[in-house]
């Protein structure tokens, strides 16, 4: 199987970066194919129990995937990110601080 930690970087790394250059206003049609994406790459994820666990998440109470823009695609995705974090016991990252991660980079 795959490295897990690995892939989890690369993966963390693709997923945010499309939330950084998702429009501001995507289309309809563009918010669908999102869904549809993210739908389908938490079945294909190539570590069983990480997908399996990451559907269940999707799947509570105020955890489907939001995309109405990017503002909300990005912290959709950073809550995702730190359900995984608190799963593995890691620190959990600010929210308010994706974008400066991960589209405009650090002030300081
Ligand atoms: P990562 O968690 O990979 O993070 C990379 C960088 O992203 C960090 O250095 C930080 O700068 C930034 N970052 C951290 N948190 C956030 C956030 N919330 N929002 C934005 N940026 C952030 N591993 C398992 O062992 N078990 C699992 O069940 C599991 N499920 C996963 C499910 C998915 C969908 C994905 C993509 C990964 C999963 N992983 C799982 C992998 C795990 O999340 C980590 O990628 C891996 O443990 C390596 O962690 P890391 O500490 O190097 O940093």
């Amino acid at each position: 199987p795959p490295d897990v930690e690995q892939l989890g970087r690369s993966s963390w790394t693709l997923l945010h970066s499309i939330t950084a250059s998702y429009p501001v206003s995507p289309s309809p049609q563009l918010q669908s194919e999102t869904k549809t994406f993210i739908h389908t790459f938490s079945k294909l994820y190539p570590c069983w129990y990480c997908a399996s666990d990451f559907q269940a998440w999707m799947k509570a109470d105020g955890n489907a995937p939001r995309v109405s823009s990017r503002d909300e695609f990005g912290s959709w995705m950073c809550e995702a990110h730190n359900a995984v974090n608190v799963k593995l016991g890691k620190k959990e990252f600010d929210c308010g601080k994706w974008e400066e991660r991960w589209r405009t980079g650090w002030k300081d």
